[in-house]
């Protein structure tokens, strides 16, 4: 029997035809399908708006499998996919169109789990997608890292194998991570340096951000290719801008005012984390855009400077929380009323964090300390 389209599975899962639309409304924009010009001219010769090409492909097309592996890795990224409040449109495509095989989430286990993936792999063969969470390591043949008495060399070269593409996600997969530190001891290695004979892309992040994992496996799925990348194979549709570039707290920088201490008055207020070790103008991520929490905050607007984490030599390229006393990009005419409206809308969004966290009983203390104190 053909396999059921992702249409058909997401009805008999309850979902309405008034959703169905939503949701691939959603999907396209997640995807940045109306961005891109695959999707442009995807839905120029169909005559068609994007998406209303998405729910053509969900509704033709099946379900896309996914095989889902995890090496020198600490769940994190998978923590980051799976700790949602309420289904999200990432637990959605991942539980429901996507994931076949996934250590961690997976109900099976042992040699069941193995089985799975095995069948998945022969079934599907040149026509899943493999993501890998963590860094391979060479050291000693790979035997630092075993799954089942296997090398996760082996493991990964063998899934790699029968894939039509590999989904780098998280930095340790991007670039080697955290196991990659000085001195690195089991030998880490990125997912590329590894598999060279098939299309892979890069979510580098730490952990990295669900709906881009999500998105970039959606338009594989609608339209047959890897979104186009930068030269560190990250996706441009969500890496093309740094964290600088969207920042709220932006107009504090370019009006030279720089918070001196970590939870303090001007911290709160919104002035700029630079001098506190804030990476964020030499960081290509979506956080300040896209954010996390469904939207929410980011670290950055929640007083934690941005570390990096989606840029190579993560942890060894010039330590965390180390002041920056040049800032970047300071013009010479400074915007004393933006900053003050961006303040203004900051200092909204930790109140409205801060009633969140009152709702569900966080103490105040935990979530924005309390304005007007003195630094
Ligand atoms: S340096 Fe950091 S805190 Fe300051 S504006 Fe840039 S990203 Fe935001
Ligand atoms: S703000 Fe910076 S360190 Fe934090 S998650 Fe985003 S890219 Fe990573």
């Amino acid at each position: 029997m053909p396999d059921k389209t992702i249409y058909q599975q997401l009805r008999e899962d309850g979902l309405s035809r008034r959703d169905f639309v939503k949701f691939c409304g959603l999907l396209s924009g997640m995807i940045g399908l109306e961005f891109s010009a695959a999707g442009k001219a995807l839905g120029a010769a169909a005559g068609r708006a994007p998406a209303d090409v998405v729910a053509q492909a969900l509704k033709t097309k099946p379900r896309l499998p996914v095989i889902w592996l995890e090496l020198q890795d600490c769940a994190g990224c998978t923590e980051a996919i799976s700790r949602s409040t309420s289904p999200s449109l990432s637990n959605l495509v991942l539980n429901r169109i996507a994931i076949d095989y996934q250590e961690t989430l997976m109900a099976a286990a042992g040699a069941q789990a193995e089985e799975a993936k095995r069948a998945t792999m022969a079934k599907y063969r040149g026509q899943y997608v493999l993501v890998v969470e963590g860094s391979p390591t060479v050291f000693q043949g790979g035997a630092f890292c075993t799954i089942g008495g296997r090398s996760n060399l082996e493991i990964l070269k063998e899934a790699a194998e029968g894939a039509a593409a590999v989904i780098a996600t998280g930095n340790c997969a991007a670039f080697g991570g955290l196991p990659r530190a000085h001195p690195n001891p089991t030998g880490a290695h990125a997912v590329m340096d590894i598999i060279t004979d098939k299309p892979v892309i890069n979510i580098p992040g730490c952990p990295a951000i669900p709906d881009v994992t999500t998105g970039v496996i959606v338009h594989f799925l609608v339209l047959g290719t890897l979104p186009k990348t930068d030269g560190l194979k990250r996706p441009l549709a969500f890496y093309g801008h740094t964290i600088h570039d969207h920042c709220l707290r932006r107009p504090f920088h370019e009006a030279g005012r720089f918070a001196a201490d970590f939870g303090g008055r001007s911290a709160r207020e919104g002035w700029c984390l630079y001098k506190l070790g804030c990476k964020g103008p030499t960081t290509y991520n979506a956080c300040s855009s896209l954010k996390w929490e469904r939207g929410l905050s980011f670290p950055v607007q929640s007083g934690h400077p941005c570390l990096g984490c989606s840029e190579p030599k993560f942890w060894d390229g010039g330590g965390f929380y180390q002041g920056q006393s040049a800032p970047l990009n300071r013009p010479g005419k400074v915007d004393v009323g933006l900053a003050v409206g961006a303040g203004a809308i900051l200092g909204g969004a930790l109140a409205v964090a801060n009633r969140a966290g009152k709702k569900r009983g966080v103490a105040k203390s935990e979530a924005v300390p309390p304005k007007g104190k003195a630094e």
